[in-house]
């Protein structure tokens, strides 16, 4: 701590007012006097005057009431010339009083004057109370007064100075050690402004930047701001060139270049040097040009921070951490998304990418964590080494990278072509997929952030596609987000509230026009009574996973239904009950069937499973897997939409089905006189495979005639009845069964 300089400074004080290039403050005096003559006879002698090569501002009271008001708005008065006996004997003393007790004014010199001698105050008064003179106002002549009022302006300034010393260097040692304690380079600036603002008595309004060590490698020559508050807040972890007001920066350049900190009329720019290229340079906006004083405890200040600084290297190491992934090297989000924020404001054209690796939370269990740590190694080499240097990399996730730069390199067969080649990892040669978001920026978007959240958008899209790997973000896709994301939200609240219900439509043996079951269906009723087709909201509830407990719901309630209607005396009907292939992966599926009818004492073979044909086709292993488990219980099997997915026979054949489910498309082209042929066809697959038919959707007679005339079995359809709650399906049974 070098404080030669300040008590030097300190000491040449009151010789080299020369020296001042600013304009000069000028002195307060306070003058209390009941006399108006009095009043007039001291601004005669003392206006016009430069003591010190300042001027003086004259401050008038006519009692003691006034002159506190006036102390209250002038607390830098230098001198107090105070009349002693004003409204009462002590009034003069009692103010005295109150500037040193109340108002705590250490530094104000008093003169006390008087009219009569004989109201001097005691010695002792005269010293607690730090008065400075003495006078009756008689021996007060011109000169003596122009003298008497320089010596307490000497005394004054002596006295304010040793105070602003002592309170800046107890500040700047504080300063230096609670700035060793910060370890992040934003955390470190906002200490050094916060310290700076304490010391020059500023509201906290600045800045700090740094220029190498920048985490902005595409452009690391130029300065950054790595810290600020006030107005300069919004511009954290952005170029300097950024600042609204382009003389602050080149203010601010200026320092960094001549190494030299600043003092200009409304702002003070510090230089800070650690070492070659480790510069940092502090913005405060001062709006004064700083008085010697504080230029002085700012110099000192600054050359202890730059110890620290150099100490800790901070700018350099703490810099870089806040914004790089410690894995990869590679920025981390927020350095993404601070870039982005640059694309959006500035409109550049460009794509934003987002990599997911695949599967690689389970190359990460199976293989171990240090594998997958080298696998994202690797990966962000890659991506370093293969991308042009025009292109900006993060690492976004775990397994999730960021790419941002021209359409040219970043497009899906550039980046998918990235990864034909298998990684090396230690012993493993890893072959990674990925699943890419994309968004281009040319639609205006109002940040960095929400650019990212679009792209984030595009790789859930691609990630939940079984026919692509990657999507482009579009408009529509947030829109549709937003609304899934609302529609899921009541539906898990409609269904825990017990909303939702399961309503039943009859299936008719064709051949004898008798009941002999019933497919459940569900219905989501909304708070008017309509209906919300299933069409809809089954896929979300699949998608978000609702449909496990919902599942199981309607298979519970079809099951308690067929308890209750067998009770009621319509027995031996069967039960179709729809079931998501969400529910076949799921390893206690079948427990949770043979737990059902066991709790409702159901016969299995009056049990009716549907799955859709093209799930049934999509995942062969485990369902397969999951019919065997089924069968060997006793429920049907029925093949829902049958003709509609890409089946392939050999599969089917081997697939331990009961039942094909026509569906309503091929029904509703048999027209009078015309169509049919795909209905006609499934009816003779099912006669081969030695399965039941059931035609779906009949909605006329004449189809049902036709497909009756086809050999199907069985119909269900408008031309029957709706799917109907269970009190109106038992009406409408008890109606059926009395005709
Ligand atoms: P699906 O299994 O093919 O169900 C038959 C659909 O055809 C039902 O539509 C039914 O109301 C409708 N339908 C019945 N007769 C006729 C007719 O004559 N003409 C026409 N045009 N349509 C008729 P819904 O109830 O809207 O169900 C749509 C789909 O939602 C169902 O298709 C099924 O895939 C799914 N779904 C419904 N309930 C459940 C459930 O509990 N679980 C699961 N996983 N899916 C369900
Ligand atoms: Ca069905
Ligand atoms: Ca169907």
């Amino acid at each position: 701590m070098n404080n030669d300089n300040l008590l030097r400074w300190t000491d040449d004080a009151d010789q080299t007012e020369a020296h001042r290039p600013f304009s000069d403050p000028p002195w307060k005096l306070l003058v209390v006097d009941d006399d108006p003559e009095v009043h007039s006879v001291t601004r005669f002698v003392l206006n016009d005057l430069r003591i010190f090569d300042r001027p003086l501002h004259l401050v008038h009271a006519h009692n003691a009431q006034e002159a506190r008001v006036q102390l209250r708005q002038h607390p830098d008065v230098a001198v107090a010339l105070l009349d002693v006996v004003m409204e009462t004997a002590q009034s003069g003393l009692e103010l005295v009083g109150y500037i040193r007790n109340e108002l705590k004014l250490a530094e104000c010199r008093i003169i006390l004057r008087t009219g009569q001698p004989g109201y001097a105050p005691e010695l002792t008064v005269i010293n607690s109370y730090d008065i400075n003179d003495y006078r009756t106002k008689a021996e007060l002549t011109h000169t003596r007064l122009i003298t008497m009022v320089s010596t307490a302006l000497r005394a004054y300034e002596q006295l304010r100075i040793i105070a602003e010393n002592r309170r800046g260097l107890e500040l700047i040692i504080n300063a230096a050690s609670e700035l060793m304690e910060r370890h992040a380079i934003t955390s470190f600036a906002e200490g050094l402004l916060t310290q700076l603002a304490a010391l020059l008595k500023l509201p906290l309004d600045g800045l700090v930047c740094t220029q190498r060590g920048s985490p902005f490698g595409v452009d690391s020559d130029r300065c950054y701001v790595v810290g600020a508050a006030g107005q300069y807040a919004p511009y954290i972890a952005q170029p300097l060139a950024r600042l609204p007001n382009p003389r602050i920066v080149s203010a601010i350049l200026d320092g960094v270049s001549k190494h030299q900190h600043v003092f200009a009329a409304d702002y003070t720019v510090l230089y800070l040097k650690a070492a070659p290229h480790q510069e940092a340079a502090i913005f405060l906006n001062s709006g004064h040009e700083l008085a010697a004083l504080d230029r002085a405890l700012v110099e000192v200040f600054a050359a202890n921070i730059t110890a620290c600084f150099r100490n800790v290297k901070l700018v350099e190491r703490l810099n870089y951490t806040a914004y790089h992934d410690p894995l990869t090297q590679l920025p981390n989000r927020l350095r993404f998304v601070a870039d982005l924020d640059q694309v959006a404001r500035e409109r550049v054209e460009a794509v934003v990418a987002l990599l997911d690796i695949a599967h690689f939370a389970e190359l990460n269990d199976g293989l171990g964590e240090d594998v997958g740590n080298l696998l994202l190694v690797a990966v962000a080499e890659r991506l370093r080494t293969r991308l042009e240097p025009a292109c900006w990399l993060a690492r976004i996730g775990a397994d999730v990278f960021g790419v941002l730069g021209p359409e040219a390199q970043v497009n899906p067969a550039r980046l998918l072509a990235l990864f034909h080649d298998p990684f090396q990892v230690g012993d493993y040669q890893l072959p990674v997929t990925i699943t890419l978001g994309l968004c281009r920026t040319r639609d205006p978007v109002d940040s960095g952030l929400t650019l990212l959240k679009r792209t984030n958008i595009a790789l859930n899209r691609a990630k939940h596609s079984l026919s692509t790997r990657h999507e482009y973000y579009l408009a529509e896709m947030e829109d549709n987000t937003r609304w899934r994301v609302e529609i899921i939200r009541r539906l898990r609240l409609d269904f825990e509230r017990g909303k939702l219900q399961l309503w039943y439509q009859p299936q008719i043996a064709l051949a004898t026009g008798q009941v002999i079951g019933m497919e459940a269906l569900l219905r989501w009723p909304d708070e008017h009574g309509f209906v919300q087709p299933p069409d809809v909201f089954i896929p979300l509830a699949e998608y978000s996973g609702l449909i496990i407990p919902m599942g199981a719901w309607v298979l519970e309630q079809a099951c308690a239904q067929h308890a209750r209607l067998t009770a009621a005396g319509f027995a031996a009907l069967k039960m179709a009950v729809n079931v998501s292939v969400l529910q076949f992966r799921r390893a206690n599926f079948v427990e949770q069937v043979a737990h059902t009818l066991a709790q409702r004492q159901m016969p299995p073979d009056l049990l009716e499973l549907e799955i859709t044909e093209s799930i049934a086709m999509d995942e062969p292993r485990v369902v397969l897997d999951s019919l065997d488990a089924l069968k060997r219980l006793g429920v049907l099997i029925a093949i829902d939409d049958f003709g509609t997915g890409y089946s392939s026979l050999g599969h089917l054949q081997s697939l331990p089905i009961d039942c094909l489910k026509i569906d309503r498309v091929f029904v509703k082209e048999i027209k009078p006189g015309e169509g049919g042929m795909l209905a006609e066809t499934i009816v003779q697959l099912s006669e081969k495979l030695g399965v039941t038919s059931v035609a779906e959707g009949v909605e006329t007679p004449e189809q049902a005639e036709f497909l009756r005339g086809l050999g199907c079995r069985v119909a269900q359809g408008y031309l029957y009845a709706p799917a109907m709650p269970a009190n109106r399906l038992v009406a409408w049974l008890r109606a059926r069964d009395a005709s």
